[in-house]
């Protein structure tokens, strides 16, 4: 099993400043955070709700979604209330946007430096905003959409260019006093990557979102991943990370996590998430899941126990769960692994969670 005192770490954290992504801090010394990236269309609000209930289950700390159009602008509010995760809006293109994710109440904006245009003209009126929402700006540079006056100055996507439009960008909200920001400074390769993540730590104090673009399908992805955010957190860079890759989220956050594991950055313990409850919701999600958490709390195993919303697509959508419960019609399905056990009636779900918990907490210990 998971050795329970991790073990030293190979080399002392990077000392960065701390943003807030709604409540999942993220950089100084807060522990290394996973996050993933919905597929779905963001305007339709109850499919993102479902997608992010998956991600929640899977151990998924802060999703993103993307806001190509008005629709999925006019969606945000519903997600960002309804999300049990942080949501963070990714925006290109169009600063108006940008606006309307701030107003939605999305933990936090990721703008593409690269990508918008006449943008610098609008940085103080974001800043602005923000910094009166304490909202964080993500700058999320990408090797594939690099800034062309960078293009041309450099050839190509190097890491010195990299770097030059991250930090081109962070001086035109430092000028407005605005440095609640995270970075990224994407590429698909992964030396590529790893050199411009060493410099952009060696230049700032922000804290770094990691990731390698267009990574690729998931074996593939997951080693390209792996490989460089295991070089980068061994040096003690990295306060958040995204794996990418040409496969369902939940497998990105799977990844990314067993990259934590496996580098001593992330200790299991007992976890209670619940999905964020969409139109199929048939019980209080967030009353049953704080029962949950009570009943189970001090029970100290590495259990990702999962409270669902309704029995439709509960248990699926936990399958990463090791426990869970779909609720619905007064009763709860009990789930293990994602196929249920037994059915029993509302009154008796937190009872049998506890008695199912304990029983796999054993067969944990026997292990
Ligand atoms: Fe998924 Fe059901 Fe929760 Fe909706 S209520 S997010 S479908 S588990």
């Amino acid at each position: 099993g998971t050795p329970s005192v991790p073990a030293k770490p190979l080399s002392p954290r990077r000392v960065s400043r701390q943003i807030h992504v709604g409540s999942v801090p993220v950089g100084g010394d807060a522990p290394v955070s996973v996050q993933s990236m919905t597929t779905t269309l963001t305007s339709d609000v109850n499919a993102t709700l479902q997608q992010i209930a998956q991600l929640t289950a899977s151990g998924c700390q802060i999703v993103r979604v993307a806001v190509p159009s008005q629709d999925d602008a006019d969606a945000l509010p519903t997600i960002a209330k309804k999300s049990q995760i942080p949501v963070i809006a990714d925006i290109h293109f169009q600063p108006k946007y940008v606006f309307a994710a701030l107003d939605a109440g999305c933990a936090a904006v990721r703008v593409n430096p690269g990508n918008i245009r006449k943008f610098d003209d609008q940085v103080g009126e974001i800043a602005r905003r923000a910094k009166y929402l304490g909202t964080p700006i993500r700058i999320g540079v990408n090797a594939g959409s690099l800034d062309p006056r960078l293009y041309e100055k450099y050839g190509k996507a190097t890491p010195e260019a990299l770097v030059e439009s991250a930090l081109w960008e962070c001086s035109l909200f430092e000028e407005h006093d605005f440095r609640d920001i995270k970075i990224s400074v994407k590429h698909n390769d992964p030396v590529v990557m790893i050199q411009a993540y060493r410099q952009l730590a060696a230049a700032c104090d922000y804290p770094l979102h990691l990731g390698v673009t267009e990574a690729g399908p998931a074996f593939q992805g997951t080693i390209k991943s792996a490989v460089a955010f295991g070089a980068l957190l061994a040096e003690g860079i990295g306060d958040t990370i995204r794996v990418s890759l040409s496969a369902p989220p939940v497998e990105e956050v799977k990844v990314g996590t067993q990259i934590l594991e496996s580098l001593g950055l992330r200790k299991r313990g007992l976890e209670i998430v619940s999905c964020p409850s969409c139109g199929r919701a048939q019980v209080d999600v967030y009353t049953l899941a704080d029962q949950v958490s009570a009943a189970l709390e001090g029970l100290d195993v590495p259990l990702r126990v999962a409270v669902m919303g309704c029995v439709v697509n509960g248990p699926g959508e936990a399958r990463e769960a090791d426990l869970g419960v779909a609720s619905g019609n007064g009763k709860g399905q009990i789930f293990v692994r994602g196929e249920v056990i037994k059915t029993v009636s509302e009154a008796k779900i937190v009872e049998t969670l506890v008695e199912e918990a304990a029983r796999l907490a054993e067969e944990l210990g026997a292990d």
